[in-house]
């Protein structure tokens, strides 16, 4: 009867650690890495920096963006639930894993 065969077509319920957000189930905002990437390059410096100009261009780049200020720099993980992915998985593929 029990041969150890693997019966195609069941699945089983997986959990495993989330490897988008490494586990921790928080991601940086994607807005902020864009952001990082254009206007957060031409953030003043120095005794001489014009702060405001700067504030004016920021402001409007989030604002192009439906922000009325800065969202929060850390955001929940969309692949996972607090760090775990459970997915429905055919149980021959975790069994070739497995051994
Ligand atoms: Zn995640």
């Amino acid at each position: 009867m029990c041969e150890g065969k693997i019966v195609s077509g069941l699945e089983i319920m997986v959990r495993y650690r989330c490897k988008v957000c490494g586990g921790t189930g928080i991601v940086r905002n994607p807005l902020w890495q864009e952001w990082d990437e254009s206007i957060g390059r031409e953030v003043p410096s120095g005794p001489e920096a014009d702060w405001n100009g700067f504030e004016v261009r920021n402001k409007a780049w989030w604002s192009s963006r439906g922000c009325q200020k800065e969202p929060p720099e850390e955001v929940e993980c969309e692949e996972c639930s607090k760090g775990w992915v459970i997915r429905w998985v055919p149980i021959s593929d975790v069994m070739r894993k497995a051994f």
